[in-house]
Formats: C-alpha cells, sequence, structure tokens
C-alpha cells in the first residue's frame, strides 16, 4: 500500500519587542546574569497585574495581515495550565479563545511546484523561563531572564505532506515576518522554534491517521531527519505491526537519530483553558487597524518585479536584492542618493554582500547607512575616488555607521589626484626601473604592460584615474 505523511506546524516566533509582553523589562537578556531582567509581575508575584505591551499586539496584527489571515478586532488573553517551575505562576498567559490572527494562507514553491498551506491561527503568549540544571551539584537552577518575553504561535492546518515543503513554508515564513520586522526567525538563536505533528495515511484517504508530536525542534536539517523518520516508523507500524502508534508527544534526538515516546499527548481539555480576569480585552478600533495595515511592506515578489521594471535591474540582481528587506532598504537609500540603480545594484550585489559573506553574516544583519553607499558610489563613478579605495572605504563604513564617505577619503588621502606631473614621474620612475617589461611590452605581451600599470597605481596608493595612468604609461613606454 502506498501511504501519504501529514504535517501540521505549531511555530513559536519570538517578538522582536524591547520589552516583555506585560511589563517592562527588557525582551533581551542574551548573555545577561540570570534574573537580571525580572520584575515582580513577569515572576508571576501575587497581587501584581499584567499591561498588555502595544507594540506586541501591533506585531500580531502584522504577521497576520503578512500570512493573509482574518484579524479579530476583539482580542483576548487566557490562561492555560502549565506546571512547570520555568513559568512561577503555573499558568501560561496566551490566547484560545480569540487569537490575534485566524484563517490565513501561505503559498509556498517546491520543486512539485506551487502550494497553499492553510494558517489556522496565529496567538500571542509569553515564553517561559529557562531551567538549567547542574549535575555535579545535582540541583536545579531558575532563571527567569526569558519569562514574559513575547512570542506568536503560528499554527498551520495539516496542509504540509514532505521534508521539502516544510522547509519551504519555514523558509517563507522567515522571509515574510523579516519583510515585516516583526521577528528575527532565527533557529539556531531560539527566536524560531517548531513543533511537528506527524501522522500517515493510505494514500487518497481523507481520515487522518494517529498523530505524534515533537517539540522545540530548532532546526531545520534535524527536523528534516526527524520527518523522515517519524514517517518511516509510522508506515511500519501500520505495515508490519511493528508497535501499536498512539497519541503522544515525542523527543527527536538527532545524534542518535530516533525519536523517543516522551509523555501521551495532552489534549486541550487537559490544558483548562479559560479567560484571564486580570487582562483587559484588546480592542483593534479603525484607526489603528489601518495604521498596522498601511505600515506593511511590499511582499518580495512585488518589490522583485518593481526593481526588473522600475529600475531595469536583471531577473538575476532583482532575485539577490530582495532576498532581505534590510538589502532592499541599503540599495533603495543608495539609489535615492547616487541615481543610478545599475550602479546601486553592483556595488550591493558585488561588494556589500560580498563582505556580509565574508563576516558571516546574515543579509537582515546589514547596519550599513545606505544614503552614505550612495555617496561613495558618486565619488567613485565620477571618479573622485579609485574603484579599489572605494572598497576600503566600504569596509570602513560596515565598521562605523557614521563614516561620511567624502570626509573619510580627504582625512586618509583616498582622493583621486588630477595632478598630472606627479603621474607622469611616478610612472617614468617605474618603467626606467624595469626594462624587460618595457622590451616585452614592445615584443608584443600586453600582460607587461599590465604589470606596470599596477606597479604605477601602487605607487600612487590608487589615486589616480585609470584611464589618464594608460595613456600616460603608454605614452611614456612607446618614448623609450
Ligand atoms: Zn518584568
Ligand atoms: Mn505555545
Amino acid at each position: 500500500m502506498k501511504y501519504e505523511t501529514v504535517i501540521g506546524l505549531e511555530v513559536h516566533v519570538e517578538l522582536a519587542t524591547d520589552s516583555k509582553i506585560f511589563c517592562s523589562c527588557s525582551a533581551h537578556s542574551y548573555g545577561a546574569d540570570p534574573n537580571s531582567h525580572v520584575c515582580p509581575a513577569c515572576c508571576g508575584m501575587p497581587g501584581m497585574l499584567p499591561v498588555v505591551n502595544k507594540r506586541v499586539v501591533d506585531f500580531g496584527m502584522k504577521a497576520g495581515l503578512m500570512l493573509d489571515c482574518h484579524i479579530n478586532r476583539t482580542t483576548t488573553f487566557d490562561k492555560k495550565s502549565y506546571y512547570y517551575p520555568d513559568l512561577p505562576a503555573a499558568y501560561q498567559t496566551t490566547q484560545w479563545f480569540a487569537p490575534v490572527a485566524v484563517n490565513g494562507l501561505v503559498e509556498i514553491t517546491t520543486s512539485k511546484g506551487k502550494k497553499n498551506v492553510r494558517i489556522k491561527q496565529i496567538h500571542m503568549e509569553e515564553d517561559a523561563g529557562k531551567l538549567v540544571h547542574d549535575i555535579r551539584e545535582d540541583t536545579t537552577h531558575v532563571d527567569f531572564n526569558r519569562t514574559s518575553v513575547p512570542l506568536i504561535e503560528i499554527v498551520s492546518q495539516p496542509d504540509l505532506s514532505s521534508a521539502e515543503e516544510v522547509e519551504a513554508y519555514l523558509e517563507r515564513l522567515k522571509t515574510l515576518l523579516r519583510y515585516a520586522r516583526v521577528a528575527e526567525c532565527e533557529m539556531a538563536h531560539g527566536t524560531m522554534r517548531c513543533d511537528v505533528n506527524l501522522s500517515v495515511r493510505p494514500e487518497g484517504s481523507d481520515k487522518l491517521g494517529v498523530r505524534t508530536e515533537m517539540k522545540n525542534m530548532n532546526s531545520v536539517e534535524a527536523i528534516k531527519r526527524a520527518i523522515e523518520y517519524e514517517t518511516a516508523r509510522h508506515i511500519d507500524a501500520l505495515e508490519n505491526g511493528t508497535e501499536e502508534l498512539r497519541q503522544e508527544t515525542r523527543r527527536w534526538d538527532d545524534i542518535k537519530g530516533k525519536s523517543y515516546a516522551m509523555r501521551s499527548k495532552e489534549t486541550a481539555g487537559d490544558y483548562r483553558y479559560f479567560p484571564d480576569p486580570n487582562v483587559m480585552p484588546v480592542v483593534i478600533d479603525d484607526t489603528w487597524f489601518e495604521s498596522i495595515k498601511s505600515s506593511l511592506p511590499e511582499f518580495p515578489e512585488v518589490k522583485r518585479a518593481r526593481y526588473a521594471e522600475e529600475y531595469g535591474l536583471s531577473e538575476y540582481d532583482a532575485e539577490q536584492l530582495t532576498k532581505s528587506i534590510a538589502l532592499c532598504e541599503c540599495f533603495e537609500d543608495a539609489f535615492s542618493v547616487c541615481k543610478s540603480a545599475k550602479d546601486a545594484a553592483n556595488w550591493m550585489i558585488s561588494e556589500v554582500m560580498s563582505i556580509l559573506n565574508a563576516r558571516q553574516m546574515t543579509y537582515d544583519m546589514l547596519k550599513l547607512n545606505g544614503k552614505a553607499l550612495g555617496e561613495l558610489i558618486l565619488l567613485v563613478s565620477e571618479g573622485k575616488v579609485g574603484r579599489a579605495n572605494g572598497k576600503k572605504i566600504l569596509g570602513a563604513m560596515f565598521d562605523d555607521p557614521t563614516i561620511a564617505p567624502a570626509a573619510y577619503a580627504e582625512e586618509n588621502g583616498l582622493i583621486v589626484s588630477n595632478d598630472t606631473g606627479l603621474i607622469e614621474k611616478v610612472v617614468a620612475e617605474v618603467v626606467a626601473s624595469d626594462p624587460k617589461a618595457v622590451a616585452d611590452y614592445k615584443g608584443g605581451k600586453e600582460k607587461a604592460l599590465m604589470s606596470l600599470f599596477g606597479r604605477c597605481m601602487k605607487q600612487l596608493k590608487g589615486n589616480c584615474d585609470p584611464q589618464m595612468l594608460r595613456t600616460i604609461l603608454i605614452d611614456i613606454v612607446n618614448k623609450q
């Protein structure tokens, strides 16, 4: 019999707000001392009242609109029973009855073509803290820094059917949420985590099989391996009766390449959701809704088409630039100053992106001042700074975004000189020092001229118009 895999994902994404979801503690505590970013509210002290962070609702709405959801204009918070010490109130404040966004759609592209994945809902909730197990002391410590850091949980319908589709779906979520600047979505940093619900059924059947869940997966590669393994295990159980499938939560061990039963799966009833009486319903009026709607970015595909159409860029260039919103913004700012889309795209793709790659930075980590890049491009295209020196200045601008390229070039002696006297003097010296190269060139070796050219340019520290240098060099060599 042929089987098909049915997969639904619950993706937790940490929102990029400054403060936590219900108090004013900073949401960013990476590398900080344990329990240094806490207050009575996020520690669940009796009598403390949570206040909803408006930015969290802004970001929840943005995420919902990016994923083509309906926004619930009255959205409420609920308590979910949670009996672990990393959430000291013994419940998680989340959304159950009226989540911020419902009924969305995400289009993915795989080797089999395009497919729509339905989004059941997006709800806002607080993260839990961190338990630190100390084996030597046989104790467990708890760090509340991450407690109440805002999350959205994106729940898909079981519309995915392979590891490839899951990968494409996660990539698409990442791109859209990063475009809207609501989240970093970096699995390696824990700002995107994924629960995989999987079952298997005979191909063509419309009944769902027994479902298992693997929680807190944090790498796409591990998710892909886990899906392959679970699919094979389910099919083996159905086909050969190797084991009885049960609805349960399983732990994926990526080193052993196996999943293990952890606990029988809770159902919604086990969580005993009830409306949180301490958090007021959030009512999203038309003004608020429209302001969020109008703040949404162009979708990547729309931007790509516009770059090709409006700026006359090639398909390839347009695709490269629209890989990240940070690249797009830098490019658009550079273009607004230098007025040449072709130049701006060239600098972005051949220089800026290669520095990012060399420094192992993601495109979204770009902090370059785009307007200053535009000024630099002008300096080079107008021949005021040599291309090689332009690259040097760009490197400095990466390290210090406040650098103004013209002033920096001036201060560091990187301005092209039109002093023909100086150029002739340098060329004469270099030519005189290498009669063999001169003879080779005259004997028909074009390469010999390039080597003389390179040495002259070096002597002039790159501050010379290449065309002018070439003319003077040929002139002097021919006179020898
Ligand atoms: Zn707090
Ligand atoms: Mn959750």
